[in-house]
Parts: structure tokens; C-alpha cells; sequence
């Protein structure tokens, strides 16, 4: 089986054989020492400064995003959620649950998100925070980290970006964009199995939210992961084989160079469009993330197609969900991928339509 996949992704020997080890004891000196140098490693690759801080914890994604609504924000805020999506969909969700007073930025199909519909939106309102997916895995937009920060930044809102799927394979620094959140996970580009995720603060958030709010959670209570991870501890058990397979790939992309990595994904992402397009499907005109392609099927045979895929070529890509999964699916560039598995999709996307 090879997986086209966001995540899991295809992913590399190295880190699978970690898996088949005895997982060790954690709360020794050893492990502290691994513990505080991926810790390091992460807020290098996220180049997200001295003053910021990098928690890990042993959770999806979402828990993750749940995870810093809980610690940055309260009743008192009101936040602006990017909803292109299902990702933008799922934070506007949890900011539902969480009771925490918001509005959404919604986009059509297709639709590109621009400056004037953040201002549209926020017309009469004052926000203390913007949520956004910045690569909305749902349907392959990259949103402008550019101007969603520039934008931040004049009306003074925290800035929370779910880089989860845009880490590794699009351009992102914490720091020059003036993120306050930062959320990773590990199935995607760092190519691990699931249950690590990360979030990385900057130090105004810490200041003004983390350390002032009370604790609404314990599990995920940030201020005893930061307290913690000064020893490189985490208050609970962590997913200890994560964090040895985390090592070994930051290992691998230090050695490789994070913008090879990512200039890398954005050359497999073209030469696949290029392809697609040869055989008479498109790509939405929107801007893309490296990391993924969606496919659009004129005829409206995505789901056929992904059958057959998956039955007799043991290929499996990213079906999309409800209406839009008849017109399209999500081809994905990151993990252990190359232009000949590029050739190899398209050669059998060819074959079952002719
Ligand atoms: C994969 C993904 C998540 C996390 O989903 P989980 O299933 O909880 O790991 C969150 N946001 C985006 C944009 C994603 O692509």
C-alpha cells in the first residue's frame, strides 16, 4: 500500500524501525536530555526565537488547537475564526464548546481569502485573536501568512496558526510573522506516526494569557508543561517512541536543510499539477499549499477514482467529504515521496479512466 496521504504519510525506514524497540523509562536523566534537545530543535525549525516556548504534548492535532483555546482565551475574547474548511470549521467548534464569543470568516468554494473580507467581517466589532489553518487541509488553500499577520499585528490580535499540515512543506517562521501560537502534530510532514503535538508561544501570549488565565483543564494545563519541560519533563507520560522517532527525523532534517525540505515538496507538488493537468483535470485556482493537490474531476468521478486507487492499485489518496468528494480528492506531496510515485499515480489515474 502506498499512501498519498496527508496523514499519516508515507514514511521513512529510519524512523520505522524505532518502532519495533523496547520503550524505555522516562523520568531518568537520558530521556531529559532527548526531551530538552527536541524541544530545542523544534523552535529552530519553527525559528520561533529565544523568549518563546515549545510544549509537547500526547495528542491529535485537535487536541492541540483545543488545547491552546483553553490556555489563551476566555469569555472576555471574541475571535475572528478563518472557515474555509473543515480545520477552520473544527476551530470554530471549539471555540462553541469552549464558550468562547466568536465570528467566522467564511469562504465559498474556490474562493481566495482576502484582506477585505477580514475587514467585512470585523466592521464594528473589536477581536482580541485570530484562529486560522494555515494551509486548510480541507480544501488545499495556503491562506497569506503575510497579510493575516500584517493584519494581526494593526488591530492587535493574538495570533494562532495551525501549521500543522504547512510545517515542512510551505514557508513559515514564527517569529518574523509575529505568530503567539503555533500548532503542530506529527503525522504529517514530520512524517511520525500520530500522537505527538506541539505548540509553540510566543512570549506575549505567555505573559498576558497563559500565565493569567486559571487552569480550565488539567491534562492540558500549559503552565505545568512549561514548569516541566525546564527539567525536559512533561507532567504526564509522553508519548515515549514519538519522541525517539521525533529525534531521529530532526536528525534528518537538520542534515538536509529545512528549506531543501521544503523547496523539495514544492518541485514534487509542481511536477504533479503540470501532470494532472496533461490528463485533463485542474487544480483550483486558489494559492496551494506544497503539501497537498486537490484534484478536480470535471465529471465528478473523484469517488470512483479513489475506489479504484486504493482496490487494484493499492494507492490511497485523501477523499474529500460530503458534496465535494464527488468532485474532487487530495493528493498529498509530503512524507516519503519522489517524482517517480508522481509518474506511478498518474500512469493509474490514467488507466482507470480510460
Ligand atoms: C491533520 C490536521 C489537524 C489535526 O487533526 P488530528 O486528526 O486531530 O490530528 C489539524 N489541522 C489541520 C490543518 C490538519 O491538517
Amino acid at each position: 500500500m502506498k499512501l498519498y496521504t496527508l496523514g499519516p504519510v508515507e514514511m521513512f525506514p529510519f524512523t520505522m524501525n524505532t518502532g519495533g524497540k523496547q520503550v524505555p523509562y522516562f523520568r531518568t536523566d537520558e530521556f531529559s536530555e532527548v526531551m530538552l534537545s527536541v524541544t530545542e530543535s523544534m523552535k529552530r525549525l519553527l525559528k520561533a526565537g529565544d523568549r518563546a516556548e515549545l510544549l509537547t504534548l500526547t495528542a491529535s492535532g485537535t487536541g492541540a488547537m483545543e488545547a491552546v483555546i483553553m490556555n489563551c482565551f476566555d469569555q472576555q475574547d471574541r475571535l475572528l475564526v478563518i472557515d474555509g474548511g473543515s480545520f477552520g470549521h473544527r476551530f470554530a467548534e471549539l471555540c462553541k464548546m469552549h464558550r468562547i464569543p466568536f465570528d467566522t470568516v467564511e469562504l465559498q468554494w474556490g474562493e481566495t481569502l482576502e484582506r477585505g473580507k477580514l475587514e467585512e467581517t470585523c466592521a464594528g466589532h473589536d477581536y482580541t485573536g485570530l484562529l486560522v489553518n494555515l494551509h486548510e487541509s480541507g480544501t488545499g488553500q495556503l491562506y497569506d501568512l503575510n497579510m493575516l499577520s500584517a493584519f494581526c499585528q494593526e488591530k492587535r490580535l493574538f495570533f494562532v496558526v495551525d501549521a500543522i499540515s504547512a510545517f515542512l512543506a510551505d514557508k513559515f517562521e514564527m517569529e518574523k510573522y509575529s505568530v503567539d501560537a503555533t500548532i503542530l502534530s506529527s503525522q504529517k510532514a514530520l512524517s511520525l506516526a500520530p500522537g505527538l503535538s506541539f505548540v509553540a508561544l510566543s512570549e506575549r501570549i505567555l505573559q498576558e494569557r497563559v500565565d493569567k488565565l486559571q487552569a480550565k483543564t488539567m491534562y492540558f494545563n500549559f503552565k505545568d508543561y512549561i514548569s516541566n519541560i525546564k527539567r525536559g519533563q512533561t507532567p504526564f507520560t509522553p508519548a515515549v517512541r514519538l519522541i525517539y522517532e521525533l529525534k531521529e527525523m530532526i536528525a534528518y532534517i537538520e542534515d538536509k536543510g529545512l528549506e531543501n525540505i521544503v523547496a523539495e515538496t514544492a518541485a514534487i507538488a509542481q511536477d504533479f499539477r503540470c501532470k494532472i493537468n496533461a490528463l485533463g483535470l485542474s487544480c483550483p485556482g486558489y494559492p496551494l499549499s506544497n503539501a497537498s493537490t486537490p484534484v478536480v474531476f470535471p465529471e465528478g468521478n473523484a469517488q470512483e477514482v479513489y475506489q479504484a486507487l486504493k482496490t487494484k492499485y493499492r494507492m490511497i489518496v485523501n477523499p474529500s467529504g460530503g458534496e465535494l468528494g464527488k468532485k474532487i480528492f487530495r493528493v498529498a506531496h509530503i512524507g516519503n515521496h519522489t517524482i517517480e510515485d508522481n509518474d506511478q499515480l498518474i500512469s493509474a489515474i490514467k488507466g482507470i479512466l480510460a
